[in-house]
């Protein structure tokens, strides 16, 4: 089977950069499965679909025309619109973990993200990547932080992207979208059995990078 390095943990925590770069530097495909339901609150906005009418969001989970591109800043395009400037707020954030509670809408999903399970690799990175869509992936990552880094992490990245929120409500906003995406009753955002658990609050992201690849050469 075709190894798989799974990378999961909540918000903040250096997933998307480290994910990314780890996916790079052993030559692997990398699954970025938060802008899958980023992508999904993007359609529902643009479509009129509320975001409480789950039958009507699985089916348009199921229509979603989404491509990545890789490139050295990697484009995402939806039904042929680059959609990379809309998908990184924290508004659509929340929408994403919104749309994400539904059974119906992780279900419709799951295809397309084992779909990026090709040789001679795949790193993903997300919530459930351990523990429900690759539960049987040779490698496994929990990424934690501080909610303090976390929030700070956040808001920095924000800032890169000239994109001005306050810091104060980045925190309470992060911490509602954990909450959720813990306590959730459909892949709650837990560890996977046997995940090796890192704590990025003191690291910096090439040490995060360093300590993920030794998994995947574990
Ligand atoms: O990782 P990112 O912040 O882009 O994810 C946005 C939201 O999508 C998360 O808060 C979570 O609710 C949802 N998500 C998920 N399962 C994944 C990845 C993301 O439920 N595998």
């Amino acid at each position: 089977p075709v190894p798989v390095l799974t990378i999961d943990g909540p918000s903040g925590a250096g997933k998307g950069t480290a994910a990314r770069a780890v996916a790079a530097r052993l030559g692997w495909n990398f699954l970025d499965s938060g802008a899958i339901y980023r992508a999904l609150a993007v359609a529902a906005m643009d479509r009129g679909v509320a975001c409480e009418d789950e039958a009507a969001l699985a089916a348009l989970a199921h229509s979603l025309d989404l491509v990545f591109e890789a490139a050295a800043v990697p484009r995402t395009i939806l039904w042929g619109a680059d959609i990379g400037d809309r998908i990184v707020t924290e508004e659509c954030g929340n929408l994403a973990s919104k749309v994400a509670a539904f059974p119906r809408v992780r279900q419709a999903l799951l295809e397309k993200q084992r779909s990026f399970r090709r040789p001679p690799g795949l790193v993903a990175d997300g919530r459930d990547m351990g523990t429900v869509v690759f539960p049987d992936a040779l490698y496994k990552v929990f990424l934690t932080a501080s909610a303090e880094v976390r929030a700070l992490r956040r808001y920095k990245q924000l800032k890169e992207k000239g994109i001005d929120v306050s810091l104060a409500d980045l925190t309470e906003e992060i911490e509602a979208r954990d909450r959720r995406d813990r306590e959730r009753p459909i892949a709650p955002l837990k560890a996977a059995d046997g995940a090796v658990i890192i704590d990025s609050s003191d690291l910096s992201i090439e040490e995060v990078i360093q300590a993920c690849l030794a998994v995947a050469r574990s």
